[in-house]
């Protein structure tokens, strides 16, 4: 089989050519230490300063609100444990989702261990926040409320403005894990009204091992990494400048490609309406108010694992929902927070497609998927039942 249809950009994304073009001068010319004070250091120095300013003008944001890290995990970890370590006091309530990645959800319960509270929000049978809820339970022990952008596994976009706006009417921050949106939704800080956003560069074509955290100015979360005076002495470290270079480079491709949405929406939703066309399927996630490459599908009777492996076999690579929970047969904690029962989580298919993603491609995997249902489908016992 020699087709080979990437449809899980979701988990991670391949480094773009013209990233990797930006990289190779830091690894082989410019691999001076930013923080020397020669010619060579400085070169790199300014390199780092130009990606600053790069990723900063991308997101409409000052280059001294953005402090570069290991990826999304650290960013996230940095901005909720930095928030209320150094939060006001009485202040000692954090309010999330329930379906936050697991890089927020585990720092959450790290904080719970530490004695702080935390709420965790309800959602819709979508996949939204519940507002009514984030108004009722906000009070002044609220320290930070912290609501993903978009869903990692069933797409659904969150109204973040204005949960900043409940935030702050309550004298708390607002954290946002934008991973998913950062490079695939408009993004500009200068309106948006958060204090804190973690993005990751290789959910954008960059490489993987690279993030940021942008810092309101005033927000105050401390330093992350002890050690020398980089990231203005709050995240000690020698910077990663070739995949620095590179985030920026692939977020200003990113950004740039953004009106491009719209035809990756439609490939999107050609997959869906045909695979909907399967009975007993069902979509995941909000209908209208989700990432344009996100397709989430649930099919009754059958395992998610086996459709993954089956589609791999015919040269399609696709996930059950999230690349982080694959080592354990839990059902996803994002499904069923949106009410899909145990037994129906299970048979759940994750489809991300990029502006990569031809129409051959899209024909593909409908091609494909449905007979692959149906065989497994007739592996079920219960589907037996159900037939008869
Ligand atoms: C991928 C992802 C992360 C983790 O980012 P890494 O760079 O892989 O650490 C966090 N949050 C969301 C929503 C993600 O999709």
């Amino acid at each position: 089989m020699a087709r080979f249809v990437y449809a899980d950009n979701a988990a991670t994304t391949p480094v773009a050519k013209e990233v990797v073009e930006a990289m190779l001068p830091c690894l082989t010319e410019h691999w001076g230490n930013p923080s020397s004070l020669y010619g060579k250091g400085q070169e790199a120095a300014s390199l780092l300063s130009a990606a600053r300013a790069s990723v900063a003008k991308s997101l409409g944001c000052k280059p001294e609100e953005i402090y570069f890290t290991s990826g999304g995990s650290e960013s996230d970890n940095w901005a909720i444990k930095g928030a209320m370590h150094h939060a006001k006091k009485g202040r000692n309530t954090l309010i999330t989702s329930k379906i936050e990645h697991h890089a927020v959800l585990r720092t959450c319960e790290t904080l719970e261990k530490e004695g702080y509270r935390v709420i965790y929000l309800d959602v819709d049978e979508y996949g939204v926040v519940d507002l009514r809820q984030l108004r009722s339970v906000i009070d002044e022990t609220t320290a930070l409320v912290a609501v993903m952008y978009a869903n990692n596994e069933i797409g659904t976009i969150q109204p973040i403005a204005e949960i900043a706006e409940i935030a702050h009417a309550n004298g708390a921050l607002m954290f946002t894990d934008a991973v998913q949106a950062v490079g695939h939704e408009p993004i500009d800080l200068s309106t948006l009204g958060v204090d804190l956003l973690a993005l990751s560069g290789h959910k954008f074509n960059a490489p993987k091992g690279v993030g940021a955290l942008y810092v309101g100015r005033g927000v105050k979360i401390g330093s992350y990494i002890d050690g020398g005076g980089q990231e203005r002495r709050r995240r000690g470290g020698t910077e990663n400048l070739a995949s620095i270079v590179g985030l920026a480079k692939a977020l200003e491709l990113a950004v740039a490609r953004l009106p491009e949405r719209d035809m990756i929406r439609q490939k999107r939703d050609r997959l869906m309406n045909e695979l909907l066309k399967i009975p007993y399927s069902r979509l995941n996630g909000h209908p209208t108010e989700r990432l344009a490459g996100n397709l989430n599908i649930g099919f009754e009777f059958i395992e998610g694992e086996s459709m993954i492996l089956w589609l791999d076999m015919a040269g399609i690579c696709a996930s059950t929902g999230s690349a982080c929970s694959s080592d354990s047969l839990d059902p996803s904690h994002v499904l069923l927070a949106t009410g899909v029962p145990h037994e129906k989580a299970h048979g759940s298919l994750r489809l991300s497609i990029s502006h990569e993603t031809t129409d051959e491609d899209i024909d593909y995997i409908l091609e494909t998927l449905p007979p692959i249902v149906e065989r497994l489908r007739e592996m079920s016992p219960l589907y037996e039942t159900v037939k008869k």
